[in-house]
């Protein structure tokens, strides 16, 4: 999927959005959570020659500084959607936006993964789209993906995209 040199792929999302059942559900191997900081955590995972590195965004203005320590040499970006969590799908919109103008993320590809496509009163992907702006973003390369993290639908088409993009 990822052939030849070293990739990093940042995963972010508001908390309860699916990251941690994302990343476990890959089945990639083993994931590790590391405390940075006191109250946060970042969960990381290494198969073969990819490093993903999860951690919520939002409601953490105090610690969100630290955060762009992580972005350096990141290919990809996975933001993580609780396609349910209508009420604060517009702060996941604030964090896109202040995150896609960072200097260590100008070259990255940005990947939504539409996430709880199994719940019925799920957002579809157009909605979401609209709901985050997608069609704004002018500097990356972006793609939305449905998913169910917890049946796993949709997750290997979203990482067959991101390779597609940054090999
Ligand atoms: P995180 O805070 O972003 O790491 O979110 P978690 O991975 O811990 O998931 C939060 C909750 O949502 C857990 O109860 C998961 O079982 C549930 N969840 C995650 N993905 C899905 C999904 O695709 N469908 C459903 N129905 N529940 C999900």
């Amino acid at each position: 999927l990822f052939p030849g040199k070293d990739y990093k792929i940042v995963i972010v999302g508001l908390d309860n959005a699916g990251k941690t059942t994302t990343l476990y559900k890959l089945h990639l191997g083993e994931v590790v959570t590391t405390h940075p900081t006191v109250g946060s955590n970042v969960e990381e995972l290494v198969y073969k020659n990819i490093r993903f590195e999860a951690w919520d965004v939002g409601g953490q203005d105090r610690l969100r500084t630290s955060w762009a320590t992580y972005y350096r040499g990141t290919h990809a970006v996975v933001v993580v959607i609780d396609s349910t969590d209508r009420a604060r799908i517009s702060i996941m919109k604030e964090e896109l936006f202040g995150l896609l103008g960072h200097d260590d993320l100008q070259h990255s590809v940005v990947l939504v993964f539409a996430n709880k496509q199994d719940l019925k009163d799920a957002m579809t992907p157009a909605e979401i789209t609209d709901a985050l702006s997608l069609h704004s973003i002018k500097n990356h390369d972006w793609h939305i993906q449905a998913c169910s993290a917890l049946t796993g639908d949709g997750l290997f088409d979203g990482l067959e995209w991101i390779s597609q993009r940054i090999t």
